[in-house]
C-alpha cells in the first residue's frame, strides 16, 4: 500500500501513521522528521531549511521534492509505504505523479482548528529520535522520556503558539487544496480526528479497508 496522510499540523498523522505501518508493515517517512534530522546534523540541506522551519513556513518545494525523490528509490519503499507531511502543495503532489510513484489513497485526518492549538500547546517529541506524545492524549510510560529510546521528551520550537497560528494558515492556504487533487482522481478518504487517539484509530483502520 502506498498512502499519503493529510491533515493539519497536530491533526495526528504521525500518531495513525504509527499504526498503519505496523499493521500493514510498511514503513513511514515522515519529511518532517528527515528535515529535523538534517537540521540537527548541520547538513547543507539542514541549513537552508532551519529558517522556514523555525517561521512555520514550508521549506521550498524544489528542496523536499529532492528529499522524497531520494528516498523513494531506496530499496526499502518496495512494500509500499505511508507518506506523513508530504506532499504539502499542489507542486509536490504533481512532482510525486510525474515521477510515477502510484499513490492507492490520500487519507486526510480533519481536526477543528480551535482543537489543534490546544492540542499543540501539549505536543512533545524525543529529542533523539523524534517520536511524538502528547501530555494528556498520548503519554510515554516514564514520564519525560521516550518509550523508544529513553531520550529527553521536549517542546518543538515550531510547536510555539504564534508559530502554530502561522502554520494552520499556510495549511489552509497550500496544502488543504490537495484534498480536492486527490478527491478529483478519486483517492481522496476523510475521517473526523476524534478527542481519543483509539477512536480516530478506529475510523483510519475502517476507512483504509479498500
Ligand atoms: P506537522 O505534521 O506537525 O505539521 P512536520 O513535522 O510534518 O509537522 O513538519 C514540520 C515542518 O517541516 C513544516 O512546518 C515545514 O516547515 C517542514 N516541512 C515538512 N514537510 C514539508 C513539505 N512536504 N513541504 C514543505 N515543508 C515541509
Ligand atoms: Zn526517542
Amino acid at each position: 500500500m502506498k498512502l499519503i496522510l493529510l491533515g493539519a499540523p497536530g491533526a495526528g498523522k504521525g500518531t495513525q501513521a504509527e499504526v498503519i505501518s505496523e499493521k500493514y508493515n510498511i514503513l513511514t517517512i515522515s519529511t518532517g522528521n528527515i528535515i529535523r534530522a538534517a537540521l540537527k546534523n548541520g547538513t547543507e540541506m539542514g541549513l537552508k531549511a532551519k529558517s522556514y522551519i523555525d517561521a512555520g513556513n514550508l521549506v521550498p518545494d524544489d528542496v523536499v521534492i529532492g528529499i522524497i525523490k531520494e528516498r523513494l528509490a531506496e530499496s526499502d519503499c518496495q512494500n509500499g509505504y505511508i507518506l506523513d507531511g508530504f506532499p504539502r502543495t499542489i507542486p509536490q503532489a504533481e512532482a510525486l505523479d510525474e515521477l510515477g510513484f502510484d499513490i492507492d489513497a490520500a487519507l486526510s485526518i480533519e481536526v477543528a482548528d480551535e482543537e489543534i492549538v490546544k492540542r499543540m500547546s501539549g505536543r512533545r517529541v524525543c529529542e533523539k529520535c523524534g517520536a511524538s506524545y502528547h501530555t494528556e492524549y498520548k503519554k510515554p510510560a516514564v514520564e519525560g522520556k521516550c518509550n523508544f529510546c529513553d531520550g529527553a521528551l521536549v517542546i518543538r520550537k515550531d510547536d510555539e503558539p504564534e508559530t502554530v497560528k502561522n502554520r494552520l494558515n499556510v495549511y489552509h492556504e497550500q496544502t488543504e487544496p490537495l484534498k480536492d487533487y486527490y478527491k478529483s482522481c478519486g483517492k481522496l478518504l476523510c475521517v473526523e480526528g476524534q478527542d481519543e487517539v483509539k477512536d480516530t484509530t478506529r475510523l483510519v483502520l475502517a476507512a483504509l479497508e479498500i
